[in-house]
């Protein structure tokens, strides 16, 4: 269901409580769009690298509180990690070149928190 019918559904099914009072939305995540909290977020400038091991290179690829933080007063942060582990999925699965993955999960998901 769209955002603006979840808001309907949710104003309806707890009528009784909110007693006329309209609900309001936190999803769109970007830093000041919540209307009732400011908080500062963290995120991290590169979510992805290359490490030597044996003798070759590892990607290592951050996500959820590792890449960024929200309050937790905005219950999102499970919401944010489980969406980067979908989007790093998506990407790998979109192509065969790891870099070229890794930065587009990086690209994704920057803009998102
Ligand atoms: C008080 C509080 C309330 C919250 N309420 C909400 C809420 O209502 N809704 C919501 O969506 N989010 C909420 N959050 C945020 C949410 O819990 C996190 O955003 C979410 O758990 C992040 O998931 P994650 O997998 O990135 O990290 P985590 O869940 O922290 O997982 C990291 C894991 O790595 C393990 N680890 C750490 N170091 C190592 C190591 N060296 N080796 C191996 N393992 C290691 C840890 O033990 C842990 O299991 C709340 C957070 C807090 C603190």
């Amino acid at each position: 269901m769209s955002q603006q019918d979840g808001i309907a559904f949710c104003e309806q099914l707890f009528a009784r409580y909110l007693e006329g009072r309209r609900l309001m939305t936190n999803a769109a995540h970007l830093p000041g769009s919540a209307i009732w909290v400011k908080f500062p977020p963290l995120i991290c400038k590169t979510w992805t690298r290359w490490a030597p091991a044996n003798g070759s290179t590892v990607p290592i690829v951050l996500m959820g509180d590792a890449a960024h933080t929200a309050h937790f007063s905005v219950g999102s942060g499970t919401k944010l990690a489980l969406e980067d582990a979908i989007a790093l999925s998506g990407a790998l699965h979109r192509t065969s070149d790891m870099r070229t993955a890794l930065a587009d999960y990086e690209a994704e998901r920057s803009i998102e928190c």
